[in-house]
């Protein structure tokens, strides 16, 4: 018999907490896991599932134009945000049900509850109710950050996004990473006024250049307004509701509904860390060893609370390799090498490996190929959108060290070369495969 109550307690629901819990039962631990808010975590509930599914819906706008000139005697077609937004939601439902429902087949208690730590084997319910674990797992995600600035609260975050009441005319969006530019793609399509206010030079840092200017260029083309090394002053709210954001130089940009997508924190705040002497970083995140311990033996942590990599799978991966690690037998480590990513924006960019830049710096000797193409579809479409796909070789061993591409279904194409660049092979490797013709794919394995 356990001196506890649990073997293992959870704090979040979310993709790490979720397969840490299941995984840990399956080992045979007794498992509770204590979620505030709803089952499935930031990915499931507002984050990449709806998101992706708005991707989906805003796709249609070019693909019923498009239509046009495949023969398709398509009449003029509205866009009804409510309808899109009520079946993305009841779709966000149905999966909270699937999450829930694999937590009770292996009979992890599920509390809905916020819990916070009190010591290192005790957490304290909202309800009051106390309870002992022999190891607790900190999964509570990160939270939006927003700047500092007067009328900032006129604002929304992406937790709000999905449930807004209508499409906006105009929206300002601050911040030029991954959500910035998912939800630019977006509105645009459903027809919004859009514009990226932001604080530097670049967009999406951490990507390839080449690619990152693609989108730009295609972005700027479209019609998306950009406003570089902005300094935002202030949101003022106007009577009729419409908000206007001012700078320190530069136009007020007119707009009625201003998103930030300007980083997300650690959530780590009044979790009561400090009670088990749970060392964060500067940044309010975890810090952990390799196997997500933390500075407390019975403490561990998965997910973007750590802040390594604020990616779900890595967070489910991070999660599974936890439960293995203390409660499966099998102590093991997440491989954080050769990530794939991809940025869902319009049209989505994708990578895995170095940059570049990167591989410059680190290898010395690369070699670059380049496919700049239109793809066949965007041809006859009479749309002038070009895709770029980017592969980078160390010169000394001919492996293929970085993919990088920006063009449609970029992230479906990746996620399958990934796995070549992962197991190291060479550009070689890659020339002596045959090409899968006609296919944009098949630029891999052509380039000069
Ligand atoms: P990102 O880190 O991608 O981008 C943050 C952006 O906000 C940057 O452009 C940054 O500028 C800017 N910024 C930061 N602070 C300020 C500030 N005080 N004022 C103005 N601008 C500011 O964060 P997101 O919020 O877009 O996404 C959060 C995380 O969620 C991502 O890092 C990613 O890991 C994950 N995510 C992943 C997705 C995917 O896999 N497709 C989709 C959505 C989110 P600067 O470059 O100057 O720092």
């Amino acid at each position: 018999m356990s001196d506890y109550d649990f073997d293992l307690f959870v704090i979040g629901a979310g993709s790490g907490g979720v397969r840490a819990s299941r995984i840990a039962a399956a080992h045979g631990a007794k498992v509770a896991v204590a979620e505030e808010f709803r089952v499935g975590g930031t990915c499931v509930i507002r984050g990449c599932v709806p998101k992706k599914l708005l991707i989906y819906g805003a796709h249609f706008a070019e693909d019923l134009k498009d239509a046009r000139r495949f023969g398709w005697n398509v009449p003029d077609c509205g866009f009804e945000w409510t309808t899109l937004r009520d079946n993305v939601l009841s779709e966000v439902d149905r999966l909270e049900g699937l999450y829930k429902n694999t937590l009770d087949n292996h009979k992890v208690e599920m509390i809905a509850e916020r819990a916070t730590v009190t010591g290192p084997h005790s957490v304290k319910l909202a309800s009051g109710r106390e309870v002992s674990a022999k190891t607790i797992l900190i999964a509570t995600g990160a939270w939006p950050i927003i700047p500092e600035m007067e009328g900032a609260e006129h604002g929304i975050t992406s937790n709000e996004v999905f449930h807004l009441d209508e499409c906006p005319s105009r929206i300002v969006i601050v911040g030029g990473g991954y959500i910035a530019n998912e939800f630019a793609g977006i509105f645009h399509q459903f027809g919004a006024h859009v514009t990226m206010v932001n604080r530097g030079g670049t967009l999406l840092r951490g990507y390839d250049e080449t690619v990152r200017d693609r989108l730009l260029q295609i972005s700027t083309m479209k019609g998306i307004n950009f406003r570089f090394n902005a300094k935002m002053e202030k949101i003022d709210k106007n009577e009729d509701g419409t908000l206007c954001v001012r700078f320190e130089s530069g136009d007020p940009v007119a707009a009625d509904l201003v998103l930030f997508a300007t980083g997300r924190r650690p959530h780590t705040e009044g979790l009561g860390l400090e009670t088990a002497g749970v060392e964060l970083n500067d940044k309010g995140a975890i810090k952990v060893d390799d196997y997500s311990q933390s500075s407390c033996e019975s403490i561990y942590a998965v997910g973007d609370v750590t802040d390594r990599l604020q990616l779900t799978p890595v967070a489910i991966r991070e999660g599974h390799a936890f439960a293995d690690t203390v409660f499966g037998g099998n102590r093991r480590k997440v491989d954080y090498n050769c990530v794939p990513s991809a940025v869902f924006s319009h049209p989505p960019l994708a990578g895995v490996g170095m940059t570049e830049a990167e591989a410059r710096n680190k290898l010395g000797t690369v070699k670059i190929y380049t496919s700049d193409f239109r793809p066949m579809k965007n041809v006859l479409a009479g749309r002038d959108e070009r895709a770029l796909y980017k592969m980078i070789v160390d010169a000394t061993t001919d492996r293929v060290v970085g993919l990088h591409m920006i063009g449609p279904d970029a992230p479906e194409i990746l996620q399958a070369a990934a796995v070549a660049v992962k197991a190291g092979l060479t550009k070689q490797d890659f020339d002596d495969t045959v090409a899968l013709h006609p296919s944009m794919a098949e630029e891999l394995v052509l380039l000069k």
